[in-house]
């Protein structure tokens, strides 16, 4: 096992990599900005190094700061959590080189997935069902033209290296895809340094459903259910739960095996995330692939009991998954809310410090987060400040406890999107867990008029 890991990130996802290490007996070092050294992560963990200034692209994403920080430190495994460099390939390689074990898959598995166009040609190839769409990336306004006809209205252009639920554009009519293929192409230049583009028919109201899965460097891999995350706002997940509402045993069957043929497919061996659509008809696309830990993991760490971060972690030491298949049981229901500092009518990030504090708690309650009282929240990072997530033997009981849990939360200094998260948990369509990604809009549209 690891003696000691560096922990290449921040916030929530940094705090909660540095417990899975405490219960494992191993040492922690917190890399860290100037503008996280007042953090939880750097209380927490056993050693910290700043590895730059605030801006990310100096610090956060800055391979040979981190890969110093390890060496001095003597890390022998790198923990990337999610976003920053968890996903960049180039930084796994580095790691590799530098004989220290990054916690995550290949580099080949990472360019394989990492480029969503990529990463669809690859589905197909392992015969698991893809969004209808072109074959790659674009190469010009009129090819656009003509796949969109074949396809049919509307469509949706999106950026090859996009995440974050940014990259993306719906296009409705014919006369508009020029100007939309450049306008996309000029913002994944500039957000993602590569202006690849691809089409897919833009599915109406589907749910976004995906398959948790991990595999060993033993060859083995196995799912661990569903999640639902249709809850988004502007293509980013607020609210995630598992099981899914929608599926049933033969669906979920399917889509679970499915995920599997495709891990197997590339000799995945870490946590992994497929990501589908779910149309109103029961079929399901394959989207994207996540090639690492998600934000929603623990409502899939709730219906399971099993500790992903820690078994992550075990199977990159090259130990073999501690379970099979047959031994994973699903138990109960489990939601987790996104809590952001922001404004939620005006869905802008709320700097400033936390002046008061109380996080809720009690039976089938949990919160992974990373503040506290007095804590000042940076202005150049996500606005997610931290996750409440339950846990109930049925959905119902598991929104009711959410409720409760949200009502218990009190935090004053900042603007938060909890009184939303309260509302969309009272709601009777949220409740009557027929929903699909373009809930959230409806709903504020709603409530906007409703005054
Ligand atoms: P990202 O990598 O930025 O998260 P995804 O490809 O996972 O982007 O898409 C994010 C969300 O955008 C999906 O969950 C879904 O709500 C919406 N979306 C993406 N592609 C389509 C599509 N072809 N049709 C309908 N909705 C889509």
């Amino acid at each position: 096992m690891f003696k000691k890991i560096l922990i290449a990130n921040r916030g929530e996802i940094a705090v909660r990599i540095i417990r899975a290490c405490k219960e494992m007996g191993i040492r922690t070092v917190a890399a860290h900005s100037t503008a996280d050294t007042e953090s939880l992560a750097v209380r927490f963990a056993d050693q910290s190094v700043c590895i730059g200034p605030p801006e990310a692209s100096k610090s956060y994403l800055k391979i040979p700061s981190l890969i110093s920080a390890a060496e001095v430190t003597n890390c022998d495994a790198i923990h990337p959590g999610y976003g920053f460099l968890s996903e960049n390939a180039g930084f796994a390689e580095v790691c590799g080189e530098c004989d220290i074990t990054f916690i995550g898959p290949s580099p080949d598995a990472i360019r394989q997935m990492g480029n969503k166009s990529v990463a669809k040609d690859t589905a197909k190839a392992a015969g698991v069902p893809t969004v209808p769409g072109s074959d790659g990336p674009l190469t010009s306004e009129e090819q656009a033209i003509e796949v969109a006809r074949q396809i049919g209205f509307p469509i949706i252009l999106k950026a090859s290296a996009g995440g974050g639920g940014r990259g993306m554009r719906i296009v409705r009519e014919e006369s508009d895809i020029g100007s939309q293929l450049r306008l996309v192409q000029a913002e994944a230049g500039a957000a993602f340094g590569d202006n690849t583009i691809y089409m897919e028919k833009y599915v109406l109201n589907p749910r976004h459903v995906e398959v948790q899965i991990i595999g060993d460097r033993h060859g083995n891999a196995v799912h661990l259910f569903e999640r639902d995350c249709s809850i988004q706002r502007r293509h980013q997940k607020l609210i995630e739960e598992a099981p899914s509402p929608a599926l049933d045993a033969k669906l979920r069957h399917k889509m679970t095996e499915a995920a599997l043929k495709l891990a197997r497919h590339i000799n995945y061996y870490t946590t992994g995330t497929l990501e589908f659509l779910l149309d109103e008809r029961g079929h399901f696309y394959f989207m994207e692939m996540n090639t690492r830990i998600q934000v929603e993991h623990p409502v899939t760490e709730f219906i399971t009991g099993i500790d992903l971060i820690k078994e992550q972690i075990s199977v990159a030491a090259g130990l073999p998954l501690s379970f099979k298949q047959e031994d994973i049981k699903m138990s109960g229901h489990s939601i987790e809310c996104r809590v952001n500092a922001e404004d939620p009518e005006k869905f802008l990030p709320s700097v400033g410090t936390i002046k008061e504090l109380y996080m809720p708690g009690g039976p089938g309650v949990r919160v992974d987060s990373a503040i506290y009282q007095g804590y000042k929240i940076p202005p150049y990072y996500d606005s997610m400040i931290g996750k409440v997530i339950v846990h109930a033997a049925t959905r119902d009981e598991a929104i009711h406890r959410m409720m409760r849990a949200l009502g218990e939360i009190h935090i004053a200094g900042v603007k938060t999107t909890v009184p939303l998260l309260h509302k969309i948990m009272h709601s009777a369509e949220f409740k009557s867990g027929k929903v699909s990604t373009s809930f959230l809009e409806t709903f504020l549209k709603n409530q906007a008029a409703a005054g």
